[in-house]
């Protein structure tokens, strides 16, 4: 069958189904997407443009093969650190990488999805919106969808079915009724909620805009992101239960004090704080693992479908857009074999996803709580000078992850190395001008190989 004569049906409109889908549209593809929710172009949905993410590296490899980067560079913020803010209110900065090129770089979520659903559809690609699909016949690839407008029922053949439907996908849930389908997730005992900074009066960001801004609180945390509008995207992210959690802030009263004792210099630029806090709900936050991610040739899970992942590391869509360029490198190497290509894809993958999905719950003690510990400041100088004199050798866990395409399982073990080594090093240092460099010369060649970097 030649590939314009075979339909694809990608369910889920989000961040990797429009990405994946003019991709596969392009190499002569038949692509149709089915997406639960109205069109966003039309119709301004919930959250709307203020919530944004953090567009790193491998993100950033996917749209430039995709050949959107041009378009999508026009609507980022570069973030070149995080700036903490403290309980009184001090702020320090700590960079995230060696120099200003490695930045991250905020997007409006909003933003990312019209410009992707954009191409997509001016490639060819033909988007259902309103229809939810509520199973698939994983024999034979037949996916059943429920019209939302018209309260309808249908079915839709294709020769391959891919979920990027997300965390809650329909097609894993259909995926766990067959038989050793392996399946965890664990939540976290945190949730989040999402909160604005409006512009100033002149249109412009009221805080510095190029950074990524903390407020760490020990066991909770407050983020924002600038907007290209002026605007902060925020998340607080505090226990569901216990003192200092989402239980006790029920009233405007005790919001007010929460925001007054914890965050005074967040209040003051949050005016509508309370409309929004009440506006908005609680999310929740879960990892997901499974295996297999396909069938039979048939059907494919890829992005949160497959491997959801809390946010700390600002990896998730970084994570889907990876996922997209390996497979399509699989299907260029391999040809429309889908077997072939989905189980390849898999076994490429997984271990990588496994590997990210535990580096981002590590990661959320240290944005809520060590960022603001002398001892964790010190470790970052250290190993900003060991990457200064080990440029191949010694690259930390943050940059391999965020500024490189090193696998992230690579990373996670490499990281753990450097870890040791870095408690080794820092014992008893006070500052990184009293590093024994022999040591480290020692170490790190016993210990490490020079990492090919990409
Ligand atoms: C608070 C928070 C902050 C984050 N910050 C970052 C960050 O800074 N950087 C980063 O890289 N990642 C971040 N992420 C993760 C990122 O949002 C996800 O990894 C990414 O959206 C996953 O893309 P996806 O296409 O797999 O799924 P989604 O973007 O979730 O898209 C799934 C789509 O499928 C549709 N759908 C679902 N079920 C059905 C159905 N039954 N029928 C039809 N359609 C359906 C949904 O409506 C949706 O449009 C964050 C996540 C959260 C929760």
């Amino acid at each position: 069958m030649s590939q314009s004569a075979q339909k694809i049906a990608i369910v889920g409109a989000g961040l990797t189904g429009p990405l994946l889908a003019l991709e596969l549209v392009r190499r002569g593809f038949a692509v149709e997407i089915y997406e639960r929710r109205a069109d966003m172009r039309r119709l301004r949905i919930s959250a709307g443009r203020s919530i944004n993410l953090a567009l790193s590296r491998r993100g950033i490899h996917a749209l430039k093969q995709a050949d959107l980067w041009e378009e999508i560079q026009k609507i980022i913020i570069p973030m070149k650190g995080r700036i903490m803010h403290s309980a009184d209110s001090q702020l320090t900065f700590q960079p995230y990488g060696k120099n200003d090129s490695e930045v991250i770089n905020s997007i409006s979520r909003a933003d990312l999805n019209i410009a992707l659903m954009n191409a997509a559809e001016s490639n060819g690609v033909k988007i259902h919106f309103r229809q939810r699909c509520t199973g698939i016949n994983l024999k034979d690839g037949t996916l059943h969808l429920y019209d939302e407008v018209s309260n309808q029922n249908s079915a839709s053949e294709a020769r391959v079915v891919i979920g990027c439907d997300g965390s809650a996908s329909a097609i894993r849930s259909e995926m766990l009724k067959l038989n050793r389908f392996n399946f965890s997730q664990q939540y976290l005992d945190y949730g989040y909620k999402e909160l604005t900074i409006p512009a100033g009066p002149d249109g412009k960001h009221v805080l510095e805009t190029n950074g990524l801004h903390i407020w760490p609180r020990g066991n909770y945390m407050l983020i924002a992101l600038p907007n290209v509008d002026g605007t902060f995207g925020c998340i607080l992210f505090l226990p569901f239960e216990g003192p200092d959690s989402f239980a006790q802030l029920t009233t405007h009263h005790a919001v007010y004090e929460f925001f007054r004792l914890r965050f005074p210099d967040a209040l003051e630029v949050m005016p509508n704080l309370q409309e929004n806090f009440f506006a908005n709900p609680v999310g929740a936050m879960v990892t997901i693992k499974c295996s297999p991610w396909h069938f039979s040739g048939q059907s494919l899970l890829l992005g949160d479908a497959s491997h959801a992942i809390v946010p700390f590391f600002g990896q998730g869509i970084n994570c889907g857009f990876e996922d997209c360029t390996i497979l399509l490198e699989l299907l260029d190497r391999h040809g429309a074999g889908w077997e072939k290509v989905f189980a390849t894809f898999e076994a490429a993958r997984k271990d990588n996803t496994d590997a990210i999905a535990d580096m981002a719950v590590e990661n959320f003690v240290e944005m809520r709580d060590r960022v603001a510990d002398p001892g964790f400041l010190l470790r970052k100088k250290l190993e900003l000078a060991l990457q200064a004199r080990y440029p191949d050798l010694f690259v930390p866990k943050y940059a391999m992850v965020t500024f490189h395409r090193v696998p992230y399982s690579t990373a996670l073990q490499r990281g753990q190395i450097q870890d040791r080594m870095l408690t080794e090093l820092g014992a008893d240092l006070e500052r990184v001008d009293d590093l024994d460099w022999s040591k480290a010369d020692r170490l790190l060649h016993s210990q490490l190989t020079p990492l090919e970097l990409s």
